[in-house]
């Protein structure tokens, strides 16, 4: 019998994640109370989801009383953990989880764990496909495509699991042990929603906590935040890196496991179990390095889960990469439209500039500020940006920050934008919206934004 059957489980948060809990605890017998601060009429598609079930709501506000005698409370990653109601809840013993620690807790399968601020779903999509190529089933969901319990509950069963976890999805993870952990970087991000940097390192280093001694563990050489991770961790270490390990020199030359690709060359070279090989990158579609950091980065974790060499650089052949990322829209009057909606922070806006290194930029960005800082993007604007377009909630903040640096304008909608882009635009140039911002001023979410600036760009 299921030891939640009978028991009174709150869902906090009724998005995918919350549906998921929803479903797997109604399957499991408990008693399930939904609560979400947004109203019936914003909830719909998630109410339509569980339609057949027998739930209670509490929307549009959380009802203390439900919290305190629930005996279980499973919080959606979209909810701070330091809600009044949640913090007498636990002040009050009450046992509170998440959606990402029930999945763990009951998978069998070897999981593969991915993340960092930057990179994450590019990583676990490649490694997917990787696995893919190598005929090894494997379920890829999480924080991309469906929540980790969707798969629990539904099945059909794979071999493996691989994973995005985002640092909210890490909050309260205690029995997760994955066979293999990767972290891409760790720079400034969601600090709107952490005191501070040092709380947004504590949530993904939990990762590295749940690892135990036969856990692979990659980790990214050139980040500081990531590379400390090394000393405490409990598992087997993989490095990747920009930098020939030969360079670095002593035990880490000696040892090296893991990957490294140089700037300007055409492979990466690996060293797994003592042996080299070797992969070609001059069939990669990607744009920029940090791609062949991602690249690295699953290889690395695909290697240790036994994937063959052969099935990796067919991936790396073949691999068209993930929408909203560095995409490439269309090509008008020599001018290349470049679709990064995804690029929500400054640092992975760094990165998307770092990609084109010949083309003048005419760069879109703007969008919901997280209380983060657009000066280091200084250098870069000063060199790369031919011209920068601001809009949204960020654009003064951005103006203030960078707008000095280039040719500036400050624009009201996305059509302004894109057009203004296109009037200002001369052959060889790469028109580029990468925010640097969270989408959520104008938009659902990033998708829904690099859809419509791509929609503007083909009614050009
Ligand atoms: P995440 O899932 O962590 O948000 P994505 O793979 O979706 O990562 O990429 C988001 C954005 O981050 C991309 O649009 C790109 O600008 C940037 N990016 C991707 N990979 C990296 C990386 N390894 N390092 C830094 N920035 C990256």
């Amino acid at each position: 019998m299921s030891k939640f059957k009978g028991k009174k489980v709150l869902v906090v948060g009724f998005g995918l994640s919350g549906v998921a809990v929803t479903r797997y605890m109604c399957k499991q017998g408990a008693r399930v109370t939904v609560t979400d601060s947004k109203q019936k009429t914003e909830l719909n598609d998630s109410i339509k989801a569980v339609a057949e079930l027998k739930i209670e709501y509490d929307l549009g506000k959380h009802t203390n009383k439900t919290f305190h005698t629930s005996d279980m409370i499973v919080v959606s990653p979209g909810v701070p953990l330091n809600i009044r109601p949640l913090e007498e809840a636990r002040e009050m013993n009450v046992q509170v989880t998440t959606e990402v620690e029930l999945a763990a807790s009951v998978l069998k399968e070897p999981l593969i764990a991915v993340t960092g601020t930057n990179g994450k779903t590019t990583v676990t999509t490649l490694i997917g496909e990787m696995f893919k190529a190598d005929g090894k089933p494997a379920y890829v969901g999480g924080n991309i495509g469906r929540p980790l319990l969707d798969y629990v509950t539904d099945g059909p069963k794979s071999d493996y699991v691989v994973a995005e976890l985002s640092s909210f999805q890490l909050e309260l993870v205690r029995r997760m042990v994955p066979a293999c952990a990767v972290f891409t970087n760790i720079e400034p991000d969601h600090l709107d929603r952490y005191v501070d940097m040092n709380a947004y390192i504590a949530a993904k280093k939990r990762l590295l906590a749940a690892c135990d001694r036969n856990s692979y563990v990659v980790l990214n050489h050139d980040d500081p935040i990531v590379s400390s991770f090394a000393s405490e961790c409990p598992g087997k270490v993989l490095w990747f890196t920009k930098r020939d390990p030969m360079s670095i020199g002593g035990e880490f030359a000696e040892r090296f496991h893991g990957a490294y690709f140089i700037p300007g060359s055409t492979e990466i070279v690996a060293k797994i179990n003592g042996k080299e090989e070797r992969y070609n990158l001059a069939k990669l579609k990607l744009f920029g390095d940090h791609n062949r950091e991602n690249v690295m980065a699953a290889l690395c974790a695909c290697r240790m889960m036994g994937v063959s060499a052969q099935a990796i650089q067919k991936v790396i052949d073949e691999f068209d990469g993930v929408s909203h990322r560095l995409e490439f829209v269309r090509r008008k009057g020599g001018v290349f439209f470049i679709n990064d909606s995804k690029a929500t922070n400054p640092a992975s806006l760094q990165r998307s500039l770092q990609a084109f290194k010949k083309n003048p930029v005419i760069l879109v960005a703007g969008g919901k500020d997280k209380d983060l800082d657009f000066t280091p993007l200084a250098e870069l604007v000063r060199r790369r940006v031919k011209i920068l377009i601001l809009l949204g909630e960020a654009k003064e903040k951005m103006n203030r920050a960078i707008g000095d640096l280039t040719e500036t304008y400050l624009v009201g909608t996305f059509e302004e934008a894109v057009l203004l882009a296109y009037q200002k635009s001369r052959s060889g140039d790469i028109i580029m919206l990468a925010p640097g911002c969270s989408s959520l001023d104008m938009f659902r979410n990033y998708e829904e934004r690099g859809d419509y600036f791509k929609k503007l760009v083909h009614q050009l």
